[in-house]
């Protein structure tokens, strides 16, 4: 196939995490014999925003230049959704491998929202609250041709939270002369943000492990449970495996890793994180090297970090019966053939961590209605469309002999590629 004009687009976004997004994209293409043309279109985001701009910081009046990114990759399925991360790494191509990706989990979960996603390259823990609130504010201006509630709808991600919303969602406001709650998910619910949005996606996440549990004929309680990452995602997941009686066994972050036979405390855990900055030092635990933490033994392991962390290297090691991926892009394609191969059961990312967007889908429509849901409303819909979707990939995968990742793949890209077909080209 002759893919020429993709393939120059692509280059435009060269990075490890995007040549992966497209090579998953490529390899589904092929198996469902995608429409040459559909599939060309696809493989480059529609509409990308690079910005760079001044944040002043308290030290010195110095003025610091930053780069900032917002890549919206479909604008076919009604308007693109996706969280801003504040990360040191970040670049364009980062941005719109995470923005694909959205693509596909909107498409698998059946919303009506193409993907996006955003980035600021910075480190968020050494700004200061007020350094924080200059730099959101500034970001939400250089991007606000591009949002907005028919448009593109932002979120929380690594490094943001309902605060740096709940800034953009003002500024925003501000800036049209109106309040706008629906411009951004993840607000506080003072401000229009959904009840249950912040523990959605952990929550979700660990909703499924029933479901996982009994396909593969293993208990729930006991289970033991590793967690990399003990952010948003991590501490609510980890909070929920604790509630249905598994072990959390070993917990890392960005400071370092602990590990307890026993199980954690998980809320204990949580209130020394929020104490002091992050696992590494808490008590009633083991220190340990977090390059092992992956590779402990264990039932489940829950990569709720960064992306491109499980590798051809290390995944013949890793010795869990199943992989629930709260991160975006954990694992690498070499890794996932080592899985094919050693019989470790994924549960990939557009289906594990779909929680978030799932809640936040809801708080839109919460706010464009003006009209909001109880808490026991959205936790029962929200484990309803995770369980759905969850089973009906399960299905599909048992059927065509694949991977879940690559069903839930043919079932994302069908979907848009359909739509795409009937909308046509115009003009
Ligand atoms: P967060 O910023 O709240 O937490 C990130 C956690 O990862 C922190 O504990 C941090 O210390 C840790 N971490 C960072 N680098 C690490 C490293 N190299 N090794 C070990 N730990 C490391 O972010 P979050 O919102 O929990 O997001 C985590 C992941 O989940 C990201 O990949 C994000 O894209 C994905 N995700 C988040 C949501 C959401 O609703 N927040 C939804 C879907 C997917």
């Amino acid at each position: 196939m002759d893919l020429d004009v993709g393939a120059a687009g692509v280059s435009e976004f060269e990075s490890p995490l995007y040549n992966e997004a497209v090579a998953q994209f490529d390899r589904v293409a092929e198996l469902i014999d995608l429409d040459q043309n559909i599939h060309e279109r696809l493989r480059s985001p529609q509409r990308s925003v690079v910005v760079s701009f001044p944040v002043r910081k308290e030290e010195d009046d110095r003025v610091d230049t930053v780069f900032g990114y917002r890549v919206q990759h479909l604008q076919t399925m009604g308007p693109t959704k996706g969280g801003i991360r504040y990360a040191p790494d970040v670049n364009l191509g980062e941005v719109a491998a995470l923005a694909m990706l959205m693509t596909w989990k909107c498409a698998i979960v059946e919303l009506p929202f193409g993907g996006a996603k955003g980035g600021v390259r910075i480190d968020p823990t050494v700004l200061s609250r007020s350094e924080k609130q200059r730099l959101t504010r500034r970001y939400t201006m250089e991007i606000i041709n591009f949002i907005g509630p028919d448009q593109d709808i932002p979120a929380p991600d690594m490094g943001t939270d309902e605060q740096v919303m709940a800034w953009l969602m003002d500024t925003y406001s501000t800036h049209v002369g109106h309040t706008e709650p629906a411009v951004v998910t993840g607000k506080p619910p003072s401000l229009g943000g959904s009840i249950a949005r912040r523990e959605a996606t952990g929550r979700g996440l660990m909703s499924l492990l029933p479901a996982v549990a009994s396909h593969l004929g293993m208990p729930v309680t006991g289970s033991r449970v590793v967690m990399q990452g003990f952010g948003n995602v991590g501490k609510y997941a980890a909070l929920g495996a604790s509630e249905m009686g598994c072990n959390v066994i070993a917990v890392s972050d960005i400071t370092g890793a602990v590990h307890n036979d026993s199980g954690f405390d998980v809320d204990d855990l949580t209130r020394f994180v929020t104490e002091n900055g992050g696992v590494s030092g808490y008590p009633a635990a083991d220190e340990m090297d977090p390059n092992e933490l992956l590779t402990l033994d264990c039932e489940v392991l829950v990569p709720a970090a960064v992306g491109g962390v499980i590798t051809g290297e290390n995944a013949p090691h890793i010795r869990a019966r199943a992989v629930l991926e709260g991160a975006n892009g954990p694992t690498t394609a070499a890794a996932d053939e080592v899985f094919r191969e050693n019989g470790v059961f994924v549960v990939p990312d557009v289906v594990a961590n779909a929680g978030g967007v799932t809640v936040s889908y809801f708080e839109w429509v919460q706010d464009l209605a003006n009209y909001f849901w109880s808490e026991a409303e959205i936790v029962a819909r929200l484990r309803e469309i995770m369980n759905r979707t969850f089973s009906e990939v399960l299905d599909m995968a048992i059927t065509n002999g694949t991977d879940l990742r690559t069903a839930a793949l043919i079932k994302g890209v069908s979907r848009v590629a359909d739509a795409k077909l009937a909308r046509g080209v115009y003009p």
